[in-house]
């Protein structure tokens, strides 16, 4: 083998091989969908829309199957109920990617797109929301970046997991968890086949002193061996409770096992400030590891038994 050949097929092999979570690549597509001209995502926006391609682009990258009945898209209708707007009722869509290992159960990984758009749905923490960008870069594009991360690495690591693996990206979640209850009513896959769910919710600004918050511990009893033994790159604590935050509460209600990311609130929470320069992408690429940490070992186990949390 020559020099230029040998060069050549270096490149293809790392091109093509999977790659652990990566710093660069988290904060490319944090900025790309909380910048200003993504005007904050807000559900009916043409924005929005935009967002949701941006998700499906990638899904059909890394040769995920289309799992949304149109496409990777589940398309619903989404109704504002806090505030009273002309345009309540607003289209929405689910993006749905499934790797399919030809397994008989499946691990959900979830992370809502959709943020609160110009201020005008009701749930903005700012004195004069409306008509300002409501970026989110960390509620909630810090979780699409993650969820990109792990579809990429595990639809690339040439291995055959024996669970399949679906990649949902929620719209409406910020009108009352909107994508996720109308997955779970109009399941693409039947529910009894989901083993548990993933949801990352606001990973992108983590705070040393506090660690990543990691809910849903109680949720099953398989869970604290699936955390036996397992380090991190950050700090991290166990919550038992499954049932608030984001959409893991809807899967929770479902009686399937969750656990749910979250790196804390902060003074940008539901305002304009919540800016991509503001994320932390090192220790985001440092949960995302700890995730696949915890779901390869969970993959060695049966398929979970959910228990309710008192
Ligand atoms: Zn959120």
């Amino acid at each position: 083998m020559n020099y230029h050949f040998l060069a050549l097929f270096l490149l293809f092999t790392t091109v093509l091989r999977a790659q652990e979570p990566a710093a660069d690549r988290i904060q490319q597509h944090i900025e790309k969908l909380a910048s200003d001209r993504m005007k904050g995502r807000g559900t009916g926006s043409r924005e929005n829309a935009k967002a949701a391609a941006y998700i499906a682009r990638y899904f059909k990258k890394y040769g995920l199957k289309p799992l949304g009945g149109d496409g990777y898209y589940q398309h619903f209708t989404a109704k504002v109920r806090r505030v009273v707007v002309p345009d309540s009722v607003r289209k929405a869509a689910n993006v749905i990617g499934f790797l399919d290992n030809g397994a008989d159960h499946t691990i959900v990984i979830g992370a809502h797109y959709d943020h609160l758009g110009l201020g005008n749905q009701g749930s903005s923490l700012a004195e004069n929301p409306q008509g300002q960008i409501h970026n989110g870069a960390d509620d909630n594009a810090s979780g699409v970046a993650g969820l990109l991360e792990l579809a990429q690495y595990y639809a690339r690591n040439d291995v055959k997991e024996p669970y399949n693996l679906l990649f949902m990206a929620f719209g409406a979640e910020e009108l009352g968890l909107l994508g996720s209850r109308h997955f779970l009513n109009h399941p693409t896959l039947p529910l009894d086949r989901l083993n548990f769910m993933i949801c990352m919710d606001m990973i992108g600004r983590y705070n040393p002193e506090r660690g990543v918050g990691i809910g849903g511990y109680g949720t099953a009893d398989a869970w604290p061996e699936v955390f036996r033994g397992v380090t991190a790159g950050i700090k991290f604590f166990t919550d038992r409770a499954g049932n608030g935050g984001s959409d893991n509460a809807a899967f929770y209600a479902k009686q399937i096992p969750v656990l749910f990311f979250h790196t804390g609130g902060h003074p940008d929470y539901h305002k304009p400030g919540d800016d991509p320069e503001k994320i932390d992408a090192k220790a985001e690429a440092e949960i995302l590891k700890l995730e696949i940490r915890l779901i390869d070992n969970a993959m060695k186990l049966p398929k979970m038994i959910f228990t309710p949390v008192k």
